[in-house]
């Protein structure tokens, strides 16, 4: 067994012997799914892809270098799916965040008017996908705060990352507005923004200075017109729907039946959908059948939603803040979990972590006993939300990206934070460095804002 610090990397031709690949992650063909779903193999990889993968014991090439695995698991790059890049690492600087969802929407609007510039995005959207990479990530999803006239910078920004980190990290953006936005021209605007980006369209299902499951004027309407937008367009949908432990939100069973109404089956991704716990055994029954029949896939953010759910000054929470993954899953919706904010106003922590956010996941949302198709919920399901058949997966002809993992057994994998883990990249070891928080350091005249409280109605 070779000791896991020993295990270099330098030539995009090998054979890893005895690894173990979980179940969710490859067509295990005949090969036997041992304990913890997972099969125990060889796998040979030629000129940085992977060209086999047998039962173990079956590869040899004595021309190949040869690194024994000794059971260690070999997942896929990670895929976040939902993430905001754009609010990301700007804790330091808010002022008036107070860690509940109304003053983190006010502080947020009121740090991206003073100080998201070309250069501010680009710095922290940056460090983001920088920490992400060191992290194992290999595809992600920002939203992206989209008014008027923030829209043009921020995508402007997208577009040059999306750019520099081809290769490394897929990157993709939704336009990310209050609904009521698509009631004013700027929505059309909008659309064509994110059309042009070869982005998605999305939207949170609150008002622009409501909260979540406050019901407002024209919401139907306003939905159709986000969906007739989409359509013409021919972009995919992913929403924020009922962050909040409103059992009134109800916002999730309408883009349900817009979805249906507008034949956009399979084509819309909704985020949080926290409400759902809370409601009644049978609205929520129904409203899962809704979502099964429209092919709506759901994205959990465990780690933010637990942090930032139930919050009242006083007041200790009594709920998780995450929606019933596994009557989701029954009904044969598609979940996946993904890491959502990040050092901002809406989560003060976070390192862009995928993998961190998976083994908090495991244990909010009881993943566990057994694990089961887990995995797949951070790697092949966002994987397929986000239309990338080539990411978080491992198949023969397939790019030889790796994470390993210093662990035999789903027990130790989710025991230890694993920050000792060896990413692969085509074939080769790659070992990026986290970036420094002095980089984020503010320039000497850069002064603390106020947070501005609008017209909140609570
Ligand atoms: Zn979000």
């Amino acid at each position: 067994m070779t000791p896991f610090d020993d295990i270099d990397i330098a030539e995009n031709s090998f054979c890893l012997r005895d690894a173990q690949i979980h179940r969710a992650f490859l067509d295990s063909g005949d090969m036997p799914v041992e304990a913890d779903d997972a099969v125990r193999c060889d796998v040979i990889v030629r000129g940085g892809r992977i060209e086999a993968i047998l039962p173990s014991g079956d590869a040899v090439d004595p021309t190949l270098p040869i690194h024994d695995l000794a059971g260690r698991h070999i997942w896929p790059g990670l895929v976040d799916a939902h993430v905001h890049l754009d609010k990301c690492q700007a804790f330091p600087r808010l002022i008036g965040a107070d860690g509940t969802f109304a003053g983190a929407r006010d502080a947020t609007t009121a740090d991206r008017e003073a100080y998201w510039s070309y250069e501010d995005l680009y710095r922290r959207m940056s460090f983001g996908l920088r920490a992400a990479y060191a992290h194992g990530v290999t595809a992600t999803r920002t939203h992206l705060d989209s008014p008027e006239p923030q829209a043009e910078i921020s995508w402007r920004v997208f577009r040059r990352l999306r750019d520099e980190w081809r290769g490394r990290i897929d990157l993709q953006a939704v336009a990310f507005v209050p609904l009521d936005v698509y009631g004013t021209p700027f929505g059309a605007r909008l659309a064509q923004i994110a059309a042009d980006a070869g982005g998605v369209l999305g939207a949170v299902t609150r008002s622009t200075h409501g909260l979540h499951g406050m019901p407002f004027e024209g919401f139907e309407r306003l939905l159709d017109q986000l969906f007739g937008l989409a359509e013409a367009h021919d972009l995919d949908l992913d929403l924020h729907v009922d962050e909040s432990g409103d059992p009134n939100a109800r916002a999730l069973a309408a883009v349900a039946e817009a979805t249906i109404r507008h034949g956009y089956e399979g084509r819309v991704t909704c985020g949080h959908c926290c409400s759902l716990a809370v409601q009644p055994e049978e609205a929520a029954a129904r409203t899962i059948a809704r979502v099964a029949e429209a092919e709506i896939s759901v994205i959990t953010l465990p780690v933010v939603n637990m942090y930032l759910q139930d919050r009242t000054p006083g007041r200790s929470p009594r709920w998780r803040g995450v929606p019933p993954v596994a009557e989701l899953s029954a009904a044969g919706v598609s979940v996946a979990v993904a890491g959502d904010n990040c050092r901002d106003a809406f989560y003060a922590y976070g390192d862009h972590d995928l993998f961190d956010t998976f083994r908090q996941a495991v244990r909010i949302l009881q993943l566990d006993n057994p694990v089961g198709d887990a995995p797949a919920l951070v790697t092949s399901v966002p994987a397929g939300i986000m239309r990338l058949p080539d990411q978080g997966t491992l198949r023969v002809g397939g790019r030889a990206d790796f994470n390993l993992f210093n662990a035999r057994n789903l027990n130790e994998l989710l025991s230890r934070p694993q920050g000792d883990r060896i990413l692969v990249r085509g074939g080769l070891r790659v070992r990026p460095r986290l970036p420094e928080y002095s980089e984020l350091d503010p320039p000497r005249d850069h002064a603390p804002i106020q947070t501005i409280r609008t017209e909140t109605v609570e």
